[in-house]
C-alpha cells in the first residue's frame, strides 16, 4: 500500500483523538525506519521512547516467536515460568539500581496503567487521598494518570478527574516543601521531564524531596517510564542521584515493542491483598519473554553504559552548533531536548525530509530520543543535517 492508501484508511477510521504526521511508517530494523515510499530515516525518536533496543532486535524476536509457539497467555491468577523468571531477572536490575533489599512487582500493559497502579497503591498503603505532582509533568491519559500529568490540554476536556491533586514547580524544593504535609500520600515526580521538555531535577531537589516525603509520611513514586533501561546513560535514571523511592514506575521499552507496564516497590511499605488490583494481559508470558531479553541485550550489548558515551557526545556536538534558531541544548544520556526559539513542527518536517525522524517535547522543543543501539556514524549524519537546518 502507498501512503495515500494508508493514510486514507486510517483517516476513515481513526479517532481523531491523535494527530497524525504524513507519513507511513511500515518497516523498522535496528536505529533505521522506512515509509511506505521506500524512504529511509536515522529513528531519532524510539517509537517515544520504547525502542531503546532498537527495531527488530534478533533476540527479541527469537524470544517473542519461541514464546508464541509455547503459550501466549496465562493469566496472573495462575503462575507461569516466564512471569516468575522475568520478576526474579528485573527484581534483580532494580533492587541493585534503587538499593532495596527486596521488591514487590505489579504487571500491567502500559505507562498509564503503570502509573494508575501507583496511585492506588499509594491510597491504600497511605489510606490518603492528597496527591503532588509537578507543573510540567506526563504521567498517562487514564483518568487517575491524567491527573497527576500537569499540561491542561489534555486535561480540561474530562475534567471532573479525581480529587486531592496539585501541581508545584518542579526541581524546586522550596514550593514543595510548602505543600508536602502529613495529609500528603504521594509525590509523582520524573527523573528528567520528558513530554514537557526534557527538563532534569537536580541531585540536591531529589535528595531533598527524599528527606521530606519521609518527615512528612508521603510515598516518593518516580515515573521512570520515558528515563528507565538505559536512556539517560544508567539502568534507572535515579542512580544519577542515589534516589531510592518507594515506588518506581515503567513501561515503553521494559517490554521490547510489546505492550508492558511495571509497577514496583520495596516490600518494607506494604503490598495489595488479593483480589483488589490486576489485569487479564498484566504479566502475560509473550511480554515477559520479551522483557527477559531486552534485559539481557541491554546487558550483553552494554546499552547503558553506550548511551552516556553516545549521549554525552551528541550533547557537547549539540551545544556546539552555530544556530540562532537554538534556546538551549539540554538532556541525560540519550535523551536530548533542543529548545527552539519559534515552532518545533516545521523542523521536524524538514528533518524527516533530510532523512532524520525526530520527536516534538511541547511547542518548541525537538527531542531526540534514538535507539541505544545507534551507530555513533548515524548520529554524526545527525548533527550534520542539524546543522543545515537550524543554521537555514
Ligand atoms: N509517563 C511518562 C514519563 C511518559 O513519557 C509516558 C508516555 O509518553 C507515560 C507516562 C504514559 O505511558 P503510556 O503512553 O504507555 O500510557
Amino acid at each position: 500500500m502507498n501512503y495515500q492508501q494508508i493514510s486514507d484508511l486510517e483517516s476513515t477510521y481513526n479517532s481523531g483523538g491523535v494527530g497524525r504526521r504524513p507519513v507511513a511508517l511500515v518497516r523498522g530494523k535496528g536505529a533505521r525506519l522506512w515509509d511506505s515510499e521506500g524512504r529511509e530515516y536515522i529513528d531519532c525518536a524510539a517509537a517515544h521512547g520504547w525502542a531503546n533496543v532498537g527495531h527488530s532486535h534478533p533476540k527479541i524476536t527469537a524470544a517473542i516467536q519461541a514464546q508464541l509457539e509455547t503459550l501466549v497467555a496465562a493469566p496472573e491468577a495462575a503462575y507461569n515460568d516466564q512471569r516468575a523468571l522475568w520478576m526474579q531477572e528485573l527484581a534483580q536490575v532494580l533492587q541493585g539500581s534503587l538499593n532495596w533489599p527486596d521488591c514487590h512487582i505489579q504487571p500491567s500493559n502500559s505507562g498509564t496503567e503503570a502509573i494508575e497502579a501507583a496511585l492506588k497503591l499509594a491510597r491504600y498503603l497511605t489510606g490518603k487521598t492528597k496527591i503532588i505532582s509537578t507543573v510540567r509533568g506526563f504521567h498517562g491519559r487514564t483518568m487517575g494518570a491524567l491527573s497527576v500529568t500537569w499540561n491542561p490540554k489534555y486535561k480540561e476536556s474530562f475534567e471532573p478527574l479525581i480529587p486531592g491533586v496539585q501541581h508545584v514547580a518542579y526541581n524546586n524544593i522550596e514550593a514543595m516543601s510548602g505543600l508536602l504535609d502529613n495529609q500528603t500520600a504521594a509525590v509523582v515526580v520524573e527523573i528528567v521531564q520528558g513530554e514537557g521538555g526534557v527538563h532534569a531535577g537536580t541531585t540536591d531537589y531529589f535528595q531533598a524531596l527524599r528527606r521530606l516525603c519521609d518527615e512528612r509520611g508521603a510515598l516518593l513514586i518516580v515515573d521512570e517510564i520515558q528515563t528507565g533501561v538505559g536512556r539517560t546513560g544508567k539502568w534507572l535514571a535515579c542512580e544519577h542521584h542515589q534516589l531510592s523511592p518507594d515506588i518506581i514506575a515503567l513501561a515503553k521499552s521494559i517490554g521490547g515493542g510489546l505492550p508492558m507496564g511495571v509497577t514496583a516497590w520495596p516490600k518494607r511499605i506494604g503490598s495489595f491483598k488479593a483480589g483488589i488490583h490486576g489485569s487479564t494481559f498484566g504479566g502475560n508470558p509473550l511480554a515477559c519473554a520479551a522483557s527477559r531479553a531486552v534485559i539481557q541485550v541491554v546487558a550483553e550489548e552494554k546499552l547503558v553504559e553506550r548511551a552516556a558515551y553516545l549521549g554525552g557526545w551528541l550533547l557537547d556536538e549539540l551545544q556546539a552548533l552555530p544556530s540562532k534558531q537554538i534556546r538551549e541544548v539540554r538532556g541525560l544520556g540519550l535523551m536530548i531536548g533542543l529548545e527552539l526559539k519559534g515552532k518545533v513542527t516545521p523542523v521536524l518536517q524538514t528533518l524527516a525530509e533530510r532523512g532524520v525522524w525526530a520527536l516534538p517535547a511541547g511547542l518548541n522543543v525537538l527531542r531526540l530520543l534514538p535507539p541505544l543501539v545507534i551507530d555513533k556514524t548515524d548520529l554524526e549524519q545527525v548533527v550534520t543535517v542539524m546543522k543545515e537546518v537550524l543554521s537555514a
